[in-house]
């Protein structure tokens, strides 16, 4: 037909030049970016061509013939019996898509911890459809760790050249839409295929599952489902046993979500460090025009005022947003625990009205399929909390975003079933002291509800962009966790994102309710919803709205101390650490243990449950050893600790401050008086011989642990720079040391005798000293920014130490007022450090 012939002449001159040229496709691309002018055209050729073209084409209705099923959406999926086709609109070409593909339904054979369960991501990239030459459509993989804005800027033709993308897929077009406006390509191969574009994207997610080749016979296409924005492919697929020996082979069921990604992205949001949100990234060659800076945005939803109400919202009226956050309830979720998912969610939805919205967010429960047959928890075009019948216990709350602007597009919540008995031990061991309802083998309803409301709060804020805050509970004054008025009001940690758990510094005495006992939403989630979500169309880019911005992050955090952010990630700041409460880890420490010291005596009566097996209580008996241990750790940190508040240029005050003497001194205090002196609390002798404890193995385990901790060349190497570089008064090793003799060999000082378990500490403190004063160090290791290995002070400082003691146990064990096995042990760590002098001097080494 002729008039089809000229269409396709006119609409695909680029594809006429490429057959012109010889149709590889080295030679093509080479081809296309030459101006029209540069390319020679034959006539004759160009008349074979065509012709060539034509006849490779084939009608339209000869391939979507009667009976084919027809779905569209923002493309169209045609099935004729076991072929699958894709009719792509033109308008779609060189449009983002994300592919999102997750394992629909897992087989109990491929767990592998937290992972191989249904729900489980194995793949999230970006595609676009292009047309090639010789009549294909490609599917080409974006990449968008470098990036330009767009094809102004000054570098783009550069950075576009070094970013060549990787083409995934290429399908010969068979027809054309009657108006040329769509093309119809055949994708049976490619979705029966083990490809990585929409099944698992990286060999390592198959690895962790272990899984092998897909066993083309016992693998199909369950359906195809396209919607306007998105298209749902699901399969099913069996693949050959891998790694895991345990079947021969595992079947499962997988779905890929290709998204549309909006053709004009949300204005982004760039990121300030001093409010905690989950970024996306680049190489920005447009933001300083003399380098490279990495840009990064916030990730969070597109949330804007619907048109009618854009002057409602400017006028400081709570509007709600053009597009609601939706999550829904997983199905399969016991019908108890909804309700309490339910409101963690809204829960969020006072935070929002800090930023104009109302009814931002909302958790509904999955219709049924009766209700909707076409809708599927793994439908990427809405978000969901999944529920996994799991013995693993935590919950997980990822998203989905667009990399061009950080917008968030969907997210589906993991919630493992057996978080249930993480929340009971923590509640038990943190707040049993004061709420008599935490006292029982298996918790009401209600209070277990509870605790699952403030789970789920804690996961979808992860899902609103926000980071862990493990700075936050620092803000609060000790003693206000005990004042029943204030706690109640402010809760005892602004922020939700904390791991602040339970507020254990609470004292039976204090009368505190639940208020002042569980973590809720607090004033950092509402400032820092406030700043990620308020709508700013005043600001045409995002660096104009980040110039305005960064001050009012300024002016908040001047006036608001709670308001910090302190990150998870910070190794030597004692104010960002998990499962802490309070400015001051040494009183809270001692109030929460305190508080194990009145529950120990009862744990058998909590939870022992007639006629079964005592596992619950052996659980919450060495949930008491690791609540304790956590105390302990939380002050360790404050030895050579270093705070990091980052800032802005022109904010005030100092961005890396040495934690004061007195509170580094008061922690190894605090370290001498509740684990070096024994902590005989913890033992209980009932409990110790049904479990068939040893103690002496146990406390030996506990103090080593602690003296490991304290005793590192990174701590002792930033105690010596401290000393250095700190004009106040520091906490140095000398003071570290002289603090922990004093502690751990007090009754040597005081001339009296030693027993069983501090023998044995003592021992071993001799023994980490000479690790730490005589290892061998023949890489002459340096770890960059922390120490130089051999070029330091640290080893004679320690040298000198050990040979003070010597001096003190060789004086000691001459004392006839000792006993015979301290006197023994005296000479025995004394000789232990002499051997190791004697050894060195002698050219041995001693192991
Ligand atoms: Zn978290």
């Amino acid at each position: 037909m002729i008039f089809t012939k000229k269409k396709l002449l006119l609409y695909s001159g680029l594809g006429l030049v490429a057959l012109a040229s010889g149709c590889s496709l080295f030679h093509h691309q080479k081809t296309m970016v030459q101006p029209h002018g540069a390319v020679a055209f034959d006539p004759a050729k160009r008349r074979e061509d065509s012709l060539k073209r034509t006849m490779t084409l084939k009608p339209y209705t000869e391939i979507i013939t009667k009976g084919t099923k027809t779905q569209t959406g923002f493309f169209t999926v045609h099935q004729k019996d076991t072929k699958y086709y894709f009719e792509i609109p033109n308008n779609i070409l060189n449009r983002e898509i994300l592919v999102v593909s997750r394992v629909s339904k897992a087989s109990s054979d491929m767990r592998n911890g937290s992972s191989g369960y249904a729900g489980d991501e194995i793949g999230e990239s970006i595609y676009r459809f292009e047309k090639g030459p010789a009549n294909k459509l490609f599917l080409r993989r974006m990449s968008y760790a470098e990036y330009n804005k767009d094809s102004t800027a000054t570098l783009f033709a550069g950075v576009q050249k070094n970013n060549i993308t990787a083409i995934v897929a290429a399908f010969p077009i068979l027809a054309l839409k009657k108006d040329s406006s769509a093309s119809v390509v055949d994708v049976t191969d490619f979705l029966n295929s083990d490809n990585d574009v929409i099944y698992f994207q990286r060999k390592i997610f198959k690895d962790k599952a272990g899984m092998g080749a897909q066993q083309n016979d016992k693998s199909y296409i369950d359906y195809i489902r396209p919607f306007e924005h998105n298209v749902e492919i699901h399969s099913v697929k069996t693949y050959s046993a891998g790694l895991n020996p345990t079947n021969s082979s595992y079947t499962v069921e997988l779905n890929a979500s290709m998204v549309l990604l909006p053709l004009k992205p949300m204005k982004a949001r760039l990121e300030d460090e001093r409010v905690g949100y989950f970024t996306t990234s680049f190489k920005d060659f447009d933001a300083d025009p003399q380098g490279v800076k990495r840009t990064a945005f916030i990730e969070r939803w597109k949330l804007e005022p619907k048109p009618e109400d854009v002057e409602k919202y400017k006028r400081g009226e709570l509007v709600e947003p053009k597009k609601q956050i939706v999550f829904y309830i997983d199905p399969v979720t016991p019908k108890k625990w909804v309700p309490y998912l339910i409101q963690g969610v809204n829960d969020w939805q006072k935070a929002f009205e800090g930023a104009g919205f109302k009814n931002a967010i909302i958790a509904k429960e999955a219709p049924t399929k009766d209700q909707d047959s076409t809708w599927s928890i793994d439908d990427a075009s809405h978000s969901a909390i999944i529920y996994r019948p799991s013995s693993v216990a935590n919950a997980m709350g990822p998203n989905v975003s667009d990399p061009r602007s950080g917008e968030i597009i969907e997210s589906h919540i993991f919630w493992y079933h057996n978080v249930m008995s993480l929340l009971q031990r923590w509640y038990m061991i943190q707040a049993g002291a004061v709420d008599p309802r935490a006292r029982k083998p298996e918790f009401d309803d209600e209070l277990m509800g509870n605790l699952i409301r403030f789970v789920s709060s804690h996961e979808v804020g992860h899902t609103l962009g926000l980071r862990h805050n493990f700075g936050s509970s620092s803000t609060v004054p000790v003693e206000k966790l005990r004042d029943k008025a204030w706690v109640e009001q402010h809760g005892h940690t602004p922020s939700i994102m904390d791991y602040a758990r339970f507020n254990y510094v609470a004292q039976p005495e204090d009368n505190i309710s639940e208020q002042g006992l569980f973590p809720r939403i607090g004033d950092y989630d509402r400032w820092a919803i406030k700043w990620g979500y308020t709508w700013h169309p005043a600001y045409k880019t995002p660096e104009d709205e980040h110039k305005a911005m960064v001050n009012v992050v300024t002016d908040s955090l001047k006036h608001n101390h709670r308001l910090w952010f302190g990150s998870e990630s910070e190794y030597a700041d004692p104010r960002s650490q998990n499962e802490d409460l309070g400015d001051d880890a040494m009183k809270a420490g001692a109030y929460g243990i305190k508080n194990l010291k009145r529950i120990m005596p009862q744990l058998e009566s909590w939870v022992t449950v007639p006629g079964e097996t005592p596992e619950k209580l052996f659980n919450a008996y060495s949930a008491v050893w690791d609540q304790y241990a956590l105390y302990l750790g939380h002050v360790t940190k404050n030895v050579a600790g270093v705070y990091h508040t980052p800032k802005v240029n022109g904010e005030v005050g100092a961005t890396y401050e040495t934690v004061p003497y007195a509170v580094q001194k008061n922690a190894v205090k605090f370290l001498n008086d509740q684990v070096f002196t024994t902590p005989m609390w913890l033992y209980n002798e009932r409990l110790a011989k049904k479990f068939n404890v040893n103690l002496g193995y146990e406390f030996g385990n506990i103090q080593q642990e602690n003296i490991n901790a304290l005793i590192t060349r990174a701590r002792l190497s930033r105690l010596l720079t401290q000393q250095q570089e700190t004009t106040t008064r520091t906490y140095t090793i000398t003071d570290l040391l002289s603090d922990l003799d004093h502690g751990i060999f007090a009754e040597i000082y005081a001339g009296k005798n030693v027993d069983f378990y501090r023998r044995n500490m003592q021992k071993y403190y001799v023994y980490r000293l000479l690790v730490q004063a005589f290892l061998e160090n023949e890489m002459n290791t340096i770890m960059p920014e922390v120490y130089h290995f051999t070029v330091t002070d640290v080893n004679a400082i320690l040298r000198d130490e050990l040979k003070k003691q010597q001096a003190l146990f060789k004086r000691e064990a001459r004392n006839p007022a000792l006993n015979k096995i301290t006197r023994l042990h005296l000479n025995e760590i004394d000789e232990l450090i002499q051997r190791r002098f004697t050894a060195e001097k002698n050219g041995l080494t001693v192991k």
